[in-house]
């Protein structure tokens, strides 16, 4: 069994990296039978945002993601291992931060900001690494009573890894994700307490995800930068290394170069926009899924009602390189996702979506909820049912003309008319088709009049005969039912009109084409 986690700064900003990363390690814990918990990393104070926490629960609650330990509120936790919000475990870092200079490991630093500011610029001029390392590390060779005479003197300190690392030295990992790695050993003194008493991430993660009883630290690539670090603090902690698995980033095409997804100049990179755009959260995962392991669109073909836990996710299938996000994909799955689902379940989730985005919808959807139910369910049976929806947002667009308030109101150059067909034919056509339209017979004999009536009328019966001889024809029937469906929905693409005269109904069917004619 594993024991993953995901372990958020509480910042306020909901990245979708942080649910791309929640899910992997979720299901990888939930596959193994194993526990996932929630760490919330506050050691950076300034940054911290309130109702953070809450904010972070929900909405992995919301994609269906749940802790089986760690923090439940923003004062509220449960499980075995706690705290599990680092600001409340100073006495444990501090605990273990004395030991290590008990040890020799760890020494307090006194240099102030102008002084690291010199001595980098040295570095630079003498061209040796830059950092607090080896010769370079002025207070390593302080002695303990000097130490503890200015620490009493209320010189500011922090307190820094006394590093035994030698970085001609390369050391071997193998990564979950990245594979087989090397790096040079570790030899900066890095800060392990800062000056406000609170650890770094680094020593902090060291120490947590050792006494979370963490196997698998499965995290942004972006730290695989610090694993030399992390490695050796688990090694000079006395601590057995966990699993790493590094995560790739999200990246994006940006003028043909790729970028990481960006907080500020992406919408698509916050979680809020998912919701607000309407994607139901189902379609988010499986098309994070599709990320995290390309053979899910093979599964989910052989698989089309398989609820997608039972998908197996394998962090040795995941690409070693950054995903490209694509919008184009994303509203594929989510077309394919919501198309499944019952008109019962579109109408609830939709009004749902639009209780809280598009209060205009909300009311008219909800007050024609028979109709709406109707209109949902156009084409859901079949071999080719419809898809129109990638999000909730795309609905109005698409079922907007069964609404007299929304169809009258449309203003006059968004209504669309069938290729080669001018106003006046179109009027023609209206004023005769009127006359024979009937809505009680069945789509046989409906079909059969509206043919009947456009060969009468000098329009090709099939396509074959028109293409024979166009000059004899003013069009085909097709046209005849193009204008048909103009006059009703001022759309040229729309499901069948057979149905959507069916859900309108005679009257107003009538109306239209009396507007239409007017
Ligand atoms: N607090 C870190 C972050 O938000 C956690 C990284 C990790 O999972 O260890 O990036």
């Amino acid at each position: 069994a594993k024991v993953t986690r995901y372990a958020p700064s509480p910042t306020g900003f909901q990245h979708i990296g942080g649910v791309f990363a929640a899910l992997v390690n979720e299901r990888l814990a939930s596959q193994s039978n194993g526990i996932f918990y929630l760490r919330i990393e506050d050691t950076d104070q300034k940054r911290e945002v309130e109702g953070a926490i809450e904010d972070t629960i929900a909405t992995m609650n919301n994609f269906g993601m749940n802790f089986s330990e760690g923090m439940t509120g923003e004062t509220t936790e449960k499980g075995n291992y706690g705290p599990y919000k680092q600001s409340l475990r100073k006495e444990i870092y501090e605990t273990f931060a004395k030991d290590l200079v008990r040890k020799g490991l760890a020494y307090p630093c006194f240099c102030s900001a102008e002084e690291l500011t010199e001595l980098r610029e040295k570095q630079m001029a003498e061209k040796v690494t830059p950092g607090y390392h080896g010769e370079y590390a002025k207070c390593r060779n302080l002695t303990t009573e000097e130490a503890a005479e200015r620490v009493k003197n209320g010189e500011n300190w922090i307190l820094r890894l006394k590093s035994p690392g030698d970085p001609e030295h390369r050391v071997k990992f193998h990564d979950l994700i990245k594979g087989n790695i090397s790096f040079p050993e570790n030899d900066q003194d890095i800060v392990l307490i800062k000056s406000d008493g609170l650890p770094t991430y680094h020593f902090a993660h060291a120490i947590d995800d050792a006494l979370m009883g963490t196997t698998h630290v499965i995290r942004g690539e972006e730290w695989l930068s610090s694993l030399p670090i992390h490695v050796q603090l688990f090694s000079v902690l006395g601590f057995k290394t966990p699993e790493y698995a590094h995560i790739p980033q999200i990246m994006k095409l940006d003028n043909g170069t790729k970028r990481k997804l960006s907080k500020r100049k992406d919408p698509e990179s916050a979680v809020s926009y998912y919701k607000e755009q309407g994607y139901p959260v189902t379609s988010v995962i499986e098309y994070l899924l599709n990320i995290i392991n390309s053979t899910f669109e093979d599964w989910r073909h052989e698989n089309p009602y398989l609820d997608y836990h039972n998908f197996e996710v394998e962090l040795n299938k995941m690409s070693k390189s950054g995903a490209l996000f694509d919008i184009i994909k994303l509203n594929d799955v989510s077309k394919n996702v919501i198309c499944k689902f019952k008109a019962d379940v579109v109408y609830d989730q939709y009004t749902t979506w639009a209780k809280e985005f598009d209060k205009k919808m909300y009311d008219l959807v909800t007050a024609n909820e028979a109709m709406s139910k109707e209109i949902f369910n156009i084409d859901k049976e079949g071999p080719k049912p419809r898809k129109d929806f990638a999000k909730w947002s795309d609905v109005e667009e698409k079922i907007y003309y069964f609404f007299d308030e929304l169809f009258y109101n449309e203003s006059k150059e968004t209504i669309e008319y069938p290729k080669n067909v001018n106003q006046e034919e179109a009027k023609r056509v209206i004023t005769e088709y009127k006359k024979i339209f009937d809505i009680t017979k069945d789509q046989n004999d409906w079909f059969s009049d509206l043919k009947e009536m456009a060969v009468e009328m000098g329009y090709a019966a099939d396509r074959k005969s028109y293409k024979k001889d166009p000059e004899a024809f003013k069009g085909m029937v097709s046209d005849v039912a193009g204008i048909v469906r103009t006059a009703l929905t001022h759309r040229t693409n729309t499901p069948d009109l057979y149905t959507i005269m069916q859900i309108l109904g005679e009257e107003k069917v009538q109306e239209r084409f009396n507007k239409f004619l007017e």
